[in-house]
């Protein structure tokens, strides 16, 4: 009793309570007692005995206070497991070291003590990271938290948020007011309003949870909360994450499932594991009936060998495709498809092999009736040269035999016809020298665009000159004055680019009454073609009659006003079109004219390949029909 008063005394912060017998200490022994003392004899068991029992229950400290001050009975204290000794003295002093021994024991024990809840309270938290990681929604997340929160820290109150473009967004309450706050500068644990804000972070702050309890926190549970907050981010970025990829799913789900081609996936023995439905639409298999089968299984007995490339080469890898071959639909139909794949690998093995099957069923059969056109169009072609060639000849010898005839009587016999007879037989030869003229450019006409005619690397300085070379009597009688600026070496057809500038300098002299008459050639390069522009100052030609000018056999003048046969500017049209270029012409009636067409630099048609570029043109026109 006095032990009691005199510890009191010493140390006015240590609450001392004093029982009398063995069982009253057990009744009093639990978390709140910070350390025991005893005398070395106890009613009913020795000091000794006494640090053993209660050692078993409480891991507390226990100092044996005792007047027997041996060596002996020291050390027998120390084994029975007591923490400490201290001597009763006769001088009251002595309480002092004794209150001092017994905080600091006690200190020492809550320190212990508080370490291990702290490291039970971890550990709970870690147990329930599982719960978290389960959630699958932002709620779940919620839910599980504030779980965790009531049972390891006692939250009455709270919040959990999270953050969407810049600002929070409220997913679950109990009672508590969120403050309006930017959580992304929220970065440490903070206090508003009496309740704490712990953010949830990553690398960037994606949420926030206000927590508020009556007995406030510990600075320990603010570094659990801060754990806490760490796993509740991870959930949260797992959730999002998981968001993201079922997203991302749907979004190629709903691409591939929307594709006309057929999509497949097939893993690594062949089977197919994924089919698109659009299966179903093209060769009548409802996708579920081909899972695990072989895409084999349908092609036509006639292809398989050419599938064989198909497996063969996916499974070691490899891409590629297959031109075309033949499926059977359900129905028995044969449909044509074209297939190519891309193996997906993993750790260096074939995991699954990406096809894309495409129906060219339809393309097939407009190629085949193209081509059966193609070869009609050969033939009519062959045809009407011959045709042309034959009619020429035959026209053209008995058109000689008159105009031969013609010019003897009118040689041997003129002086016996009167003015009117000389008329006659002068209109005979006009006639039939037209009639060759007309004859010769439709034979011309026929001829452009001839596959045999080579293409060159031409050098347009010198075919312009030889075309004024040509055009020299007309050039000399009109007193013309033809200016040529510099052009390039072009790759086309010779004779034909020739003629282009015969037909146009020639027409700019013809159609042409200022003195003197002037013809300028220009050249413009436009990039991916070249321009050549033929520019007179000659009588023009009225916006009405332009769509005539380049129709065969078309003339705007008599034959009287300018002589002539309609065909040149057809031919020019024929030649320049042949090489893919195009023809045109700017006027003004009186003020002149410009004709300018275009050659492209890359020629669409090369005489050496002529035929295998009309099958490319036509499975081009089949791409864009
Ligand atoms: P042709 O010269 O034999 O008459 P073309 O086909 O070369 O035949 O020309 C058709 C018509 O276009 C000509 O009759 C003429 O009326 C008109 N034409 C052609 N070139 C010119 C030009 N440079 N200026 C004015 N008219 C032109």
């Amino acid at each position: 009793m006095f032990a009691k008063l005199f510890l009191e005394e010493a140390d006015r912060g240590l609450e001392v309570v004093s029982v009398r017998s063995f069982n009253e200490l057990l009744e009093y022994l639990d978390d709140s007692v910070d350390c025991v003392i005893s005398d070395y004899v106890m009613p009913g068991a020795d000091g000794m005995e006494l640090c053993r029992a209660v050692k078993r229950r409480h891991p507390v400290p226990f100092i044996l206070y005792t007047g027997r001050g041996s060596e002996v009975v020291a050390e027998a204290a120390f084994k029975s497991g007591v923490d400490d000794y201290v001597r009763k003295e006769s001088d009251p002093s002595h309480y002092q070291l004794l209150a001092r021994r017994i905080r600091s024991h006690a200190e020492n024990y809550w320190g212990i003590r508080e370490q291990t809840r702290y490291q039970h309270r971890l550990e709970d938290l870690r147990s329930n990271f599982h719960l978290l990681t389960e959630a699958s929604t932002m709620l779940g997340v919620g839910e599980t938290t504030f779980d965790v929160l009531s049972r390891i820290f006692g939250c009455g109150e709270g919040w959990f948020s999270v953050v969407e473009d810049g600002r929070t967004t409220t997913v679950l309450e109990r009672g508590l007011h969120p403050p309006s706050l930017d959580a992304s500068d929220l970065v440490e644990t903070t206090e508003v309003d009496g309740a704490y804000l712990f953010p949830l972070r990553i690398d960037e702050t994606i949420g926030v949870i206000g927590v508020k309890n009556g007995k406030g926190f510990s600075s320990q549970d603010m570094r659990l909360m801060d754990t806490l907050g760490l796993m509740v981010a991870q959930s949260i970025h797992r959730i999002n994450q998981m968001e993201m990829i079922r997203a991302r799913e749907e979004q190629f789900r709903s691409i591939v499932e929307n594709v006309q081609d057929v999509v497949m996936l097939t893993d690594s023995t062949g089977a197919i594991t994924y089919i698109s439905p659009s299966v179903n639409d093209i060769f009548g298999y409802p996708p579920e009936q081909l899972k695990a089968s072989m895409w084999g299984d349908m092609v036509h007995c006639d292809d398989l060998g050419k599938l064989e490339e198909f497996y063969s080469r996916s499974l070691k890898g490899e891409k590629g495709s297959i031109k075309e071959y033949s499926v059977v639909t359900s129905g028995g139909e044969t449909r044509w498809v074209s297939h190519s794949w891309t193996p997906i690998l993993k750790d260096g093995e074939v995991r699954v092999v990406v096809s894309a099957i495409n129906d060219i069923t339809w393309r097939k059969s407009t190629e085949e009736a193209l081509r059966v056109s193609l070869d009609e169009l050969e033939q009519t072609n062959r045809d009407l040269n011959d045709f042309t060639h034959v009619v020429s000849h035959d026209l053209k010898s008995p058109l000689m035999t008159i105009e031969s005839f013609t010019s003897f009587l009118l040689e041997d016999y003129g002086d016996t016809l009167d003015d009117v007879g000389r008329d006659y037989l002068s209109r005979v030869m006009e006639a039939s020298g037209r009639m060759t003229g007309l004859i010769d450019d439709l034979l011309t006409l026929s001829r452009v665009g001839r596959k045999f005619t080579e293409y060159t690397s031409v050098d347009m300085n010198r075919v312009a000159q030889e075309a004024l070379d040509d055009l020299e009597a007309q050039v000399k009688k009109s007193g013309a004055v033809i200016k040529v600026h510099p052009m390039p070496e072009i790759v086309a057809q010779e004779v034909w680019v020739k003629q282009l500038f015969v037909n146009l300098i020639g027409n700019g002299i013809k159609f042409n009454e200022s003195k003197p008459p002037r013809v300028e050639v220009t050249y413009r390069d436009l990039g991916d073609s070249h321009y050549f522009g033929v520019k007179d100052n000659g009588i023009g030609i009225s916006e009405d009659q332009r769509g005539l000018l380049f129709k065969v056999f078309q003339r705007l003048h008599t034959e009287k006003e300018y002589p002539g046969t309609g065909a040149g500017l057809s031919i020019c049209k024929k030649i320049v079109e042949s090489m893919g270029g195009a023809i045109g012409v700017e006027s003004q009636e009186g003020f002149g004219s410009v004709f300018h067409f275009t050659i492209p630099r890359n020629l669409p048609i090369r005489a050496a390949d002529a035929q295998v570029s009309q099958e490319a043109q036509a499975s081009n026109l089949v791409k864009y029909l």
